[in-house]
């Protein structure tokens, strides 16, 4: 076969070179035709798209083209057309074929038909291949992408946490532990506890459950910087947004308060949005037609917001700010909780909010994303910036539509003398976090910080039902499989 170099079939798609000899290569979709022409779609990850090549079966030797089956990888010199056919622009003639790599069709589970989700997380292996997760990665490229381009035109320095820490200030018992120890014959202490000491750091370690502790260091020095890492949490929930890894993107600024960590919260999340409505829009369109097909058997009132007007609604309006303490005023108030209709009982203030109370409010009340502050002091964590009525803290949750918390943020407790009380008070090793507090004796600040769990974000950008689905390779409990 003539050497040609290689070229991309989304940018084939965007040519008008015709009669240009071109060299495609990817993986066949289907093969369709007659005993003079066949049409062969090629998919090769780079769009949404298929590229039709036309193959005049005459001028092949039969047993090549019985190899060109659902799956298997060709190489396909050509030369491009403008398509009669309708559906798309261009198309290959082609003049040469090689098959590189056989697909043993008895054995491949993927048929040119439409899988159901759940069979498709079985062989995530082989899910990349289907439209709906080639679609899902590229967008979660272009997420990361604009991640990071945000932070970098606005001045903030990428930093490393990291993955094993030591630290178990937060979600105590929600770890996963790091250790070499032969676990059914680990070294005892006197007293018959497992020796630690003799592990490897010299001390017991987890996979971190968030790189804000450090983050805070670094801002504490580089004045604004964000984090953007593997999140672990051993927490056995089985729900539709809880992964077990996850990816957390986690700024952390000087100088900032509460209000300009929620300026901030909410211009990232409309930026990221926005970056998927300019560089997206064909993966958008195909994610929009897949939503309105499985939605097509509920009730009008149980749609969601047809996906790319839904991603414009929240670009283009103004979050709402209100208190916990609003909030639970408008929950105790609504039909639900007067019903009995919550799973979640309500008591008032201090009641932690489950994601029905934060699905109503901001599907049913507001029917817009909400940002919630000033929790209860009881409900949050440690590092909190205490309020002067004594009860509540500097907190901020921003709550979307379809999934509830997708962003939870502070500002942080600058006091030495505050933020020693309160970890006395949580029971929290003061020494072992000495090296935490140290930034309150040296030159502490105002700062403020939030974490955006990266998959909580793809669900709502893709319209996607289930965070299984938003991530290549989900962790969940009894599933840790590819
Ligand atoms: P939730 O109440 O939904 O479990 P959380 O209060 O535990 O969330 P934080 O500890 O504040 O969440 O973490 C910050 C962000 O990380 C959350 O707003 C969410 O977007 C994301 N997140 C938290 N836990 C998970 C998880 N298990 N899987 C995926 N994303 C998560
Ligand atoms: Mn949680």
């Amino acid at each position: 076969m003539e050497q040609i170099k290689r070229t991309k079939i989304k940018d084939i798609l965007a040519s008008a070179e015709y009669e240009k000899t071109v060299n495609v290569k990817g993986w066949v979709r289907t093969r369709r035709g007659n005993k003079f022409v066949n049409f062969i779609a090629l998919n090769d990850g780079s769009s949404i798209h298929n590229l039709q090549i036309v193959a005049d079966v005459t001028q092949f030797d039969e047993e090549l083209i019985k190899r060109i089956t659902t799956g298997s990888a060709i190489s396909v010199n050509g030369t491009l057309k403008e398509s009669a056919g309708k559906g798309q622009s261009v198309e290959i003639q082609a003049t040469e074929i090689e098959v590189v790599g056989d697909c043993n069709a008895d054995e491949y589970p993927l048929q040119p038909k439409k899988h159901s989700l759940e069979f498709l997380r079985e062989i995530a292996h082989l899910r990349f291949r289907t439209n709906t997760f080639g679609a899902i990665a590229r967008v979660r490229h272009a997420m990361i992408f604009a991640v990071h381009s945000f932070f970098s035109e606005k001045g903030f320095l990428n930093i490393h946490t990291p993955i094993i820490t030591a630290s178990d200030a937060e979600g105590a018992g929600e770890m996963f532990k790091v250790t070499t120890m032969d676990i059914n014959n680990a070294p005892k202490t006197e007293e018959g506890d497992v020796d630690y000491s003799k592990d490897f750091f010299g001390k017991a370690t987890n996979l971190t459950v968030s790189g804000q502790l450090e983050g805070e260091l670094a801002a504490l020095a580089m004045s604004e910087i964000y984090t953007f890492g593997p999140t672990f949490r051993a927490e056995n929930s089985n729900t539709t947004r809880h992964l077990a890894e996850f990816w957390m993107i986690e700024p952390e600024m000087a100088f900032y308060d509460l209000d300009d960590n929620m300026d901030l919260a909410e211009e990232f999340t409309k930026y990221l949005l926005n970056y998927a409505l300019e560089n997206c829009m064909e993966d958008l369109e195909f994610l929009s037609k897949r939503l309105q097909e499985e939605e097509k058997g509920k009730k009008a009132a149980d749609q969601s917001m047809e996906l790319i007007e839904k991603l414009r609604f929240v670009v283009d309006n103004d979050y709402i700010r209100l208190t916990y303490t609003e909030a639970i005023d408008i929950l105790m108030q609504s039909k639900p909780h007067k019903k009995g209709k919550f799973q979640y009982e309500l008591k008032g203030f201090g009641s932690d909010l489950q994601s029905e109370h934060e699905r109503y409010l901001v599907e049913k009340h507001f029917k817009k994303p909400v940002i919630l502050t000033d929790y209860p002091m009881s409900i949050k964590a440690f590092y909190m910036k205490q309020s002067d009525d004594g009860k509540t803290v500097k907190a901020m949750d921003v709550l979307f539509p379809q999934i509830g918390e997708i962003i939870g943020g502070s500002q942080r407790e600058e006091s030495y003398d505050k933020l020693l009380e309160r970890m006395r008070a949580m029971d929290l090793p003061e020494e072992e976090m000495s090296w935490y507090l140290d930034t309150r004796k040296f030159g502490s600040v105002p700062h403020s910080g939030f974490g955006l769990g990266f998959e909580r974000l793809m669900l709502f950008v893709t319209g996607m039902g289930n965070i299984r689905d938003v991530i290549p390779f989900p962790r969940t409990p009894n599933n840790a499989e590819f």
